[in-house]
C-alpha cells in the first residue's frame, strides 16, 4: 500500500508574513487528515517561520531545490545539509530549474544523491515538454528523465523517492492532462522505467505524483487513477481552501 502524498509548492511566492498567515489558515483541517501525507514546499526564506507553525504536526515540510556540494565557495546556494536542519523533503528537477535555470538530467542526479546522503526524501519532477508531447516523444523523454535522473541509486533507499510527472504543458497554464493520460504515463513508461532500475517490487512501493494545474475540482480524476499516488501542486497551494480540497481528496481516495 502507497500512502498518498499531496505537496505544495509555493515557487517565488510569499513573505514571511503571507507564509505565516497561509499555513495559519490551513493547518488546523490538513492537521486532521488521516491517510495523506502532506507537505508544504515554501520558499527557502519561509522555511524556518513554517518550521515554527508545523512543529508537532505531521504536515511535511520541504525545500524547492538544493546544492549537492556539502559547504564551501557557491554563492547563493543551499546545501543539503541546509535543508536538512529544517526539512525532511526536497522537490529535485522541476521543470522550472530544468527549462529556466539550465539543469540537466545528470546535475539533477547528483542532487538526487545528495538528497540520499544526508537523509532528505525526494520529490524527484520528470515530464514532457508541449514540443516533446506534441511530437509523441513523451515516452522517450520521461524514460531517460527516470534512466538518468536515478542513475547509481541504491534500491534500498529508492522507495523513498517520490516520483512527480508533470507534463510541462500543464504547469501553470490551467490545461491540466487528463486522469487518463497521465496514468498511461505513469504506468506505461516511469513505473517501467522504475522497474527496470530497481525491479518491479521495488518499482510498485514507489510513490508518483501526478502535477499540472491540479485544484480542488479535478484532483479527484487524478487520484481514481490506479498508478497515481497524489498530486504536487503549484498554484492551487496558495490557496488554502483549494489546497485543503485537493488534500482532502487525496485521504478519501
Ligand atoms: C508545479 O509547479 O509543480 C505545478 C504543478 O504547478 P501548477 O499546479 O500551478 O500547475
Amino acid at each position: 500500500m502507497r500512502t498518498p502524498m499531496v505537496a505544495g509548492n509555493w515557487k517565488m511566492n510569499m513573505t514571511v508574513e503571507g507564509a505565516r498567515g497561509l499555513v495559519f489558515s490551513m493547518s488546523a483541517p490538513l492537521r486532521e487528515l488521516k491517510g495523506v501525507e502532506v507537505v508544504l514546499c515554501p520558499p527557502f526564506t519561509c522555511l524556518q517561520a513554517v518550521h515554527a507553525l508545523l512543529e508537532g504536526s505531521d504536515i511535511g515540510l520541504g525545500a524547492q531545490n538544493m546544492y549537492w556540494e556539502e559547504k564551501g565557495a557557491f554563492t547563493g546556494e543551499v546545501s543539503p545539509m541546509m535543508v536538512k536542519e529544517l526539512c525532511g523533503y526536497v522537490i529535485l528537477g522541476h521543470s522550472e530549474r530544468r527549462t529556466r535555470f539550465g539543469e540537466t538530467d545528470e546535475t539533477v542526479n547528483r542532487r538526487l544523491l545528495a538528497a540520499r546522503k544526508a537523509d532528505l526524501t525526494p520529490i524527484f519532477c520528470v515530464g514532457e515538454t508541449l514540443e516533446e508531447y506534441e511530437s509523441q516523444r513523451t515516452s522517450e523523454v520521461v524514460r531517460r528523465q527516470i534512466a538518468r535522473g536515478l542513475a547509481g541509486l541504491d534500491s534500498v533507499f529508492a522507495p523513498r523517492v517520490v516520483v512527480a510527472y508533470e507534463p510541462v504543458w500543464a504547469i501553470g497554464t490551467g490545461k491540466a492532462s487528463t486522469g487518463e493520460n497521465a496514468n498511461g504515463v505513469v504506468q506505461r513508461d516511469i513505473r517501467a522505467g522504475l522497474a527496470e532500475l530497481f525491479g518491479k517490487p521495488t518499482a510498485d512501493a514507489i510513490r508518483v505524483l501526478y502535477g499540472g494545474s491540479v485544484t480542488s475540482t479535478n484532483a479527484a480524476e487524478f487520484f481514481s487513477q490506479e498508478g497515481i499516488d497524489g498530486a504536487l501542486v503549484g498554484g492551487a497551494s496558495l490557496k488554502a481552501d483549494d489546497f485543503i480540497g485537493i488534500a482532502r481528496a487525496a485521504a478519501s481516495g
